[in-house]
């Protein structure tokens, strides 16, 4: 197992694509404490599965709205585990809407969670990590392309944000040979985009491979930058997409 004795962080892992890095993270060897918003059943459901690998695990109750939560979750994890080597920072939200009729309250949220969040959990999670330390952002394919039809500018803002954050907290922590890496997932059926929604026919159709990705895809790349096969990669974006951007 290649996470063995390592301990980690995910955010927003109740459900979908959080959930599946947890898991997978667990099945390598590693303890894992996760956060969710509001599925606290899901959570420990989560929690269970990671017990079952014989691995140490914790639910958490954050907002990754809200900067108190995020700093309280992340010393509740290095409580929890004895320390922290890995965060990922999964937490997201999607709200559509075209920018002309865009409620404020959308864009604060969207800019919140997927952009202010990643940067207070990383801030409040560094200070605990050592060398080999991880940290990996899911963004997403709209950071390169914005394909997906009307609606979608200010959340593929949030994602391309964390490509540019992921190179610069790269350069910052290399030093302590702590790597810095995206994620960016195509379309994942999950239940922010299921496969069988309205978008599903379209967006399937952008992949040369015809089909969604299973959350699985994304999880298997992030357990391959956690572990030490991945000591070399840093500063860059891991594209998991089915090729739609091909
Ligand atoms: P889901 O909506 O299926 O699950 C979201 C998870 O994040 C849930 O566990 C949810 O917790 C948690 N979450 C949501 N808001 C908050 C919050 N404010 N604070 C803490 N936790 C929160 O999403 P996916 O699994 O599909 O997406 C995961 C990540 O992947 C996101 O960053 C998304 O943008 C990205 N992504 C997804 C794609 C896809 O096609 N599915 C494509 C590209 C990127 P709770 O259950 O408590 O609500």
């Amino acid at each position: 197992m290649s996470l063995q004795g390592k301990r980690a962080l995910v955010t927003g892992a109740s459900r979908g694509i959080g959930a599946a890095i947890a898991k997978a993270l667990a099945a390598e060897g590693a303890d894992v404490a996760i956060t969710y918003e509001k599925s606290a059943d899901a959570a420990n459901e989560v929690v269970r599965a990671i017990e079952a690998h014989g691995r140490k695990a914790a639910a958490i109750q954050a907002d990754s709205a809200n900067p108190g939560a995020i700093h309280a979750s992340v010393e509740k994890a290095v409580g929890a585990l004895g320390g922290l080597d890995i965060l990922v920072n999964n937490a997201g939200i999607i709200r559509f809407s075209e920018v002309k009729d865009m409620a404020l309250e959308d864009i604060d949220a969207l800019l919140n969670v997927n952009v202010r969040g990643v940067i207070l959990a990383s801030k409040a999670v560094i200070p605990h990590l050592g060398e080999g330390g991880r940290i990996i952002n899911i963004g997403s394919y709209f950071a390169d392309r914005v394909p997906g039809g009307a609606g979608l500018s200010v959340y593929s803002l949030t994602k391309s944000a964390l490509t540019a954050f992921t190179k610069g907290l790269a350069r910052e922590l290399g030093s302590r040979n702590i790597t810095v890496n995206v994620v960016q997932p195509g379309s994942i059926d999950t239940d922010m985009n299921p496969a069988h929604g309205d978008f599903g026919p379209a967006l399937k159709a952008l992949s040369p491979l015809g089909r969604y990705g299973e959350v699985n895809d994304i999880a298997n790349a992030v357990a391959f930058l956690a572990s030490d096969k991945a000591k070399y990669v840093t500063g860059t974006a891991v594209t998991v997409d089915g090729g739609a951007n091909a």
